[in-house]
């Protein structure tokens, strides 16, 4: 990229944050618009009455070395790595994460079924399996067989997603769900065991201070960030963005890390077909309820929960103070409860939070006694783009079109895809240096 060529960020999350701190490194220097107040996106972190909640949980995990260095280097060292304890609430007990290699403690009727169903699915699976033209749950029996798909894959997964499995695609999979040996499974279902399983095994955490402690070391080194500035309208013809304020900047390359489908809504005259892609886009959304309590002993050592059947309400639970005890003042716990929605799962969201009170205290993570000290609400529209049969070619096409204009998305919004933060930083980085190479 030459230097007189002129880029612009759209949005101030970590992908948009990377790619100006890549863009930085290289010597060159571009505005980055947010339209909220405040860098981070969905890693900020907000102080309340003594607590420090994240928007959701939001840990740390690291599968590529220059990703781990650089956000070592970017938090002096202040970050602590933990041992994953991540159970399941089902059948009116605890297991251990993942479900599928941690059947111990369950019915027996449950366990003959899933040790039965995985035996017979190993036995079919001798020919391998086609995850690109299965769908999630033909998949799942496919690798775990009926009884795990049953017990659990099906209506985690479906509360999660918020659409039935049999709709979602396999696109990603990835290393999401693991798959242990036949080995692992029964040694799994005869005692409780200590062996962890996943790309989750670990994470890591700020010392201090929640999640908005990454986005706050990125930004200290950039110097054109703009914060309430909210892009309102995208003009391809004359390559300018305008912001609500009735800003305007000429562009010569766009970084955009906006959510994909918002983006036929800023670009003014796009064609009838085009409208059509951008509008096969589909996605959950993630009302998070953070609560500031005093918990009962049995919660203290967990870091997550997850919540497959529909009597609660939630489909995951973390306890933040379990992450840093600095999120909570000294004597004090806190929450966090996920449920999810979209347009075919619809929620009246009033209703949402009281029910999460009352599923809390019906599993006991709330006691009658437990003072709530702090609560705090988000809600998430994009949460997690929905990977179902029109995904791949509509997101390819969106793609396609706004690289002909100059647009180049990025992050797990703009890019449209199941990207954690680690994800998101690689993803700024690479379309610095894709632009920095043309
Ligand atoms: C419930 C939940 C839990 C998660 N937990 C984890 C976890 O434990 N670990 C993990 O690694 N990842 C987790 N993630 C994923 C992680 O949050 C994302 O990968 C990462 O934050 C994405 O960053 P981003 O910059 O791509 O998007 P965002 O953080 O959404 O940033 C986009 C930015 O663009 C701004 N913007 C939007 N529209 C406009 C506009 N019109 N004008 C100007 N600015 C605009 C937004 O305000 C925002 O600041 C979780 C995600 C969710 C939803």
């Amino acid at each position: 990229m030459k230097s007189e060529k002129k880029t612009l960020i759209l949005g101030a999350g970590i992908a948009g944050l990377s790619a100006a701190w890549h863009l930085r490194k290289k010597g060159i220097s571009c505005p980055v618009f947010e339209k909220e107040g405040e860098v981070g996106g969905l890693c900020r972190s907000k102080k309340v009455h003594g607590f420090t909640f994240d928007y959701s949980g939001h840990l740390l995990h690291f599968k590529n070395s220059y990703a781990f260095n650089l956000v070592r280097k970017l938090f002096r060292e202040q970050f602590v790595k933990h041992e994953r304890s991540a159970w399941i609430s089902t059948y009116g007990r605890y297991t251990r994460y993942p479900f599928q290699a941690n059947l111990f403690g369950l019915p027996p009727r449950v366990i003959k079924e899933c040790l039965e169903g995985f035996v017979r699915a190993q036995k079919r699976k001798r020919g391998g399996s086609i995850k690109e033209t299965m769908n999630f749950s033909q998949w799942t029996r496919q690798t775990f067989g009926e009884g795990i798909a049953r017990h659990f894959m099906d209506p985690y997964n479906a509360k999660f997603w918020t659409v039935p499995p049999g709709e979602l695609t396999c696109e990603w999979l990835d290393r999401m769900i693991p798959v242990p040996s036949l080995k692992q499974v029964f040694e799994g279902a005869n005692k409780e065991s200590k062996k962890q399983l996943g790309y989750n095994v670990h994470f890591w955490y700020p010392r201090k201070g929640g999640i908005e402690q990454l986005p706050q070391a990125f930004v200290k080194s950039l110097e054109h960030v703009y914060v309430r500035n909210k892009i309102s309208r995208i003009d391809l013809a004359k390559r300018e963005i305008e912001t609500s304020s009735g800003r305007r900047e000429r562009f010569d390359a766009l970084i955009s890390t906006i959510p994909l489908p918002e983006m036929s809504h800023l670009i003014p005259g796009l064609s009838k077909e085009m409208r059509a892609v951008f509008k096969r886009l589909r996605w959950n959304s993630i009302l998070n309820l953070n609560l500031g309590v005093s918990l009962n002993g049995d919660t203290l050592k967990r870091h997550w929960i997850y919540f497959p059947k529909k009597e609660n309400c939630f489909f995951r639970v973390g306890f933040p103070h379990n992450f840093s005890s600095d999120l909570a003042p000294e004597g004090k716990g806190s929450l966090y409860a996920e449920v999810s929605y979209s347009d075919c799962k619809p929620i009246n969201k009033q209703k949402a939070i009281s029910h999460i009170t009352r599923d809390l205290k019906k599993i006991g993570l709330l006691s009658p006694k437990d003072k709530i000290c702090a609560k705090d609400i988000n809600d998430i529209k994009y949460g997690y783009p929905i990977y179902d049969r029109h995904y791949k070619a509509a997101r390819e096409k969106a793609l396609s079109f706004l690289h002909k204009n100059g647009i180049f998305p990025c992050g797990r919004y703009g890019s449209w895809r199941y990207m954690s933060m680690e994800d998101a930083i690689l993803d700024g980085k690479r379309v610095a240096e894709m632009l920095t190479r043309a």
